[in-house]
């Protein structure tokens, strides 16, 4: 099966989307809609999230399977390091080996129920992202992403301890790293220069969600963990009233942040889709990065 590295080195910029594991058979039937829609625009690779408890880590498990035996898309699966054993932790990733999985994005997760709440490691577990890069690559010829931050994670110090994390995660074995939302395509240029100034290579794919509802904008706000920077506000809060001309100014709006990321040079545009496709498929037709001829 091919890496997620190969997909990201051919040359053209391409898309890939991230999903969350279904919570019951009708979330699966949306979910399942999404994949078999954007299968056809063949995306790069999908990813699945990895829960935080045990049965929502049995359905990554179960979903990613799923893609690899039913459909012609590369998966990559999550894994945190939370609440997990060094052992269980090499029993999940022995199981995406036999299940075909080759690439694997290893993130320390956050503390159930209270993300800013106190982290801790188990007792037997691994402390930070970095371990879990070592062990992918310790049991397997995985390629491996980790999670990058714009406006640094929550925990970091400052940008530069940031960054330094940041750059140990990639030395000690990952292939790539997402970047977490921003509103503002400088923001993660910003990234992209502190790491290129420390002389790490790697590729460093932007992640966007789709601003369809005042709803996913709080979200974006939310997880990027920083203001919306005035310009947005300006197109999209006069609009909160407005369904259909919030939906269409938002989705303008990701089109150009992606074509701006595009002529900088981004390898790729990654989406946080929630489990839908249609905004999606929307922004990558308008950025041509579906093929030429789509089977219908
Ligand atoms: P780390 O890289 O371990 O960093 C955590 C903190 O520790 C940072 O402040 C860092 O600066 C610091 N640090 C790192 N290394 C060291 C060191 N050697 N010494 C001292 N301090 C250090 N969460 C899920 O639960 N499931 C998912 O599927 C999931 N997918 C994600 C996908 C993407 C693209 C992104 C951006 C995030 C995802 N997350 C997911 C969220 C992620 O788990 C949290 O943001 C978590 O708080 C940080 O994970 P990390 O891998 O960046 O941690």
């Amino acid at each position: 099966m091919t890496s997620v590295i190969e997909r990201l080195s051919g040359g053209s910029p391409v898309f890939s989307v991230e999903f969350f594991p279904p919570r019951d058979t009708a979330d699966e039937a949306v979910l399942w809609r999404a994949i078999r829609e954007l299968e056809a625009l063949d995306p790069a690779f999908v990813s699945i999230t990895y829960g935080a408890g045990g049965s929502t880590r049995d359905r990554t498990v179960r979903t990613t399977a799923r893609v690899v035996q039913e459909t012609t898309l590369v998966p990559m699966a999550h894994l945190t390091a939370i609440d997990h054993s060094v052992a269980e932790l090499r029993n999940v990733i022995g199981w995406y080996a036999a299940v075909g999985v080759r690439n694997i994005l290893a993130v320390r997760g956050d503390p159930p129920g209270d993300p800013d709440g106190e982290w801790v490691a188990h007792p037997e577990g691994l402390t930070y992202a970095e371990e879990l890069v070592r062990l992918c690559r310790e049991l397997g010829d995985f390629c491996v992403g980790v999670a990058a931050f714009p406006y640094g994670h929550p925990r970091s110090r400052d940008l530069d301890q940031d960054t330094e994390h940041l750059v140990r995660k990639l030395r000690a074995g990952a292939d790539f790293a997402i970047a977490q939302l921003f509103l503002d395509p400088d923001d993660f240029l910003r990234l992209r220069d502190r790491v290129a100034a420390t002389g790490c290579e790697t590729v460093l794919l932007p992640g966007l969600m789709p601003l369809t509802t005042p709803r996913t904008l709080a979200k974006s706000v939310e997880l990027s963990g920083a203001p919306v920077p005035p310009s947005v506000a300006r197109r999209l809060e006069p609009l909160v009233d407005d369904p259909a001309a919030f939906r269409a100014a938002g989705v303008d709006l990701v089109t150009e942040m992606g074509e701006r990321l595009l002529a900088e040079g981004v390898p790729g545009l990654h989406f946080y889709t929630f489990n839908r496709s249609k905004a999606t498929r929307e922004v990558v037709g308008r950025l041509g990065l579906v093929p030429a001829r789509v089977p219908s």
